[in-house]
């Protein structure tokens, strides 16, 4: 039978592959970003108890009322915006499908969509089924600041959207007020919406503060911003998340997501809603997760992989460089299969590989599974790679 592939050079994520060598090799696993220790006793207990009560039928398209109103106030709490849980949130099945259906329904065949380099692998093959144009921005180490005036020269009459992510994956660099304030001139009086990947708005350190859309009045009106449970509550696995912005934009959002999706299971939404209202659980992530990049960071002091600083996130980037000079996939199968800690290498965000020697770690585990990975990882002191 013939076919014509929508993505016709077929590649496996660099996650999955790398979390299938960690299972291969028994290694320990500081590669794919997902915590290995369990979401809230209270979080489960509440799932249980709505799954229990029965709450297992279709919940409305847009998602749980009750959810999306918790999700509004929040809202209101951290970003001083008013957000009608009516019409301008969406609850969906994670951030991956809500910054796929965002993609199919606002990107048409030759539309232009900016990117910045390193990027979350989800962007270039929406954007490609969508019959848009991925147009790359490239970000450079170490401080992968972006050059505001050079996104200015890029935009064309065929730009349609510009996507961001703050904090990001993979660097742990953040976007600050100035940046968001560029954007918002580039982009005001014309028709490109910005698709704001926000998944670690609370995974933030050094008392920074997360730069949303979502604060920006003017740039709020041609914004989407995505949201993920899977980050906030230790709850990767769930694949449940959300999408805010203008009433216009989230109509249109909703009348493709109801295509493709629907609506997300329901348990899940009501037991959230109640957690969420009690703010501590996100409120003390970055202190949770800051104490976590400090260990790691200091249990690897002794040995020859160099950290480059992570502001938000849960990685951290590594420089290899002092002990080898293979590329960065060849490392990080060397370091899975030999010394029994599974990492990702970085070339896999760009278009056309750039290979700095460095490696994400997850630093989102158990202090024991650290200490575990630490001491392997000492090996590398006594070895010559090169
Ligand atoms: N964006 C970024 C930057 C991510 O790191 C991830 C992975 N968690 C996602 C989107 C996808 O999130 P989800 O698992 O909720 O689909
Ligand atoms: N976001 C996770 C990461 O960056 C991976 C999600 C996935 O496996 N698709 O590690």
């Amino acid at each position: 039978m013939l076919f014509q592939s929508k993505l016709p050079n077929p590649e496996t994520n660099i996650f999955t592959i790398m979390s299938s060598m960690a299972k291969e090799y028994d290694a320990i696993n500081l590669g794919q970003g997902f915590p290995d220790f369990d979401c809230d006793e209270r979080l489960k207990a509440l799932v249980s108890k709505y799954l229990q009560e029965g709450k297992n039928q279709y919940s409305p398209m847009p998602g749980l009322p009750e959810l999306r109103q918790t999700l509004s106030e929040k809202i209101r709490k951290t970003y001083h915006r008013d957000v009608s849980s009516e019409t301008q949130i969406c609850i969906t099945a994670g951030a991956t499908q809500a910054i796929f259906t965002a993609i199919q329904a606002f990107i048409q065949d030759g539309d232009e969509v900016i990117i910045m380099e390193p990027a979350y692998d989800c962007y270039q093959p929406a954007i490609r089924i969508a019959g848009g144009l991925p147009r790359i921005y490239r970000m450079t180490s170490p401080d992968y600041t972006i050059d505001w005036d050079r996104i200015h020269d890029m935009v064309t009459d065929q730009t349609k959207m510009i996507i961001i992510n703050t904090p990001h994956n993979p660097t742990g660099t953040l976007l600050v007020e100035k940046d968001l304030q560029s954007l918002e001139q580039i982009v005001s009086g014309k028709d490109i919406i910005v698709l704001s990947d926000e998944v670690y708005e609370h995974l933030i350190y050094d008392e920074e503060e997360h730069q949303s859309v979502i604060r920006f009045p003017h740039l709020f009106e041609q914004s989407l911003a995505v949201f993920s449970f899977g980050k906030t509550l230790h709850a990767t696995g769930w694949k449940l998340g959300y999408i805010v912005g203008p009433e216009n934009l989230i109509t249109e959002f909703k009348n493709i997501h109801q295509w493709n999706v629907f609506s997300v299971h329901s348990f899940t939404q009501y037991a959230i809603s109640d957690y969420l209202k009690q703010p501590e659980s996100y409120l003390q992530l970055p202190e949770f997760f800051e104490k976590k990049r400090d260990y790691l960071t200091e249990l690897l002091a002794d040995t020859p992989l160099i950290p480059y600083p992570s502001k938000g996130t849960y990685f951290q980037r590594y420089s290899y460089a002092e002990i080898s000079t293979q590329n960065d996939v060849d490392f990080a199968k060397f370091l899975t299969k030999e010394i029994g800690v599974a990492t990702i290498p970085m070339s896999p965000f760009y278009t056309k590989t750039l290979d700095d020697h460095v490696i994400r770690l997850c630093f989102a585990k158990k202090n024991e599974t650290l200490e575990k990975a630490a001491q392997k990882l000492r090996k590398l002191s006594q070895m010559a790679v090169k």
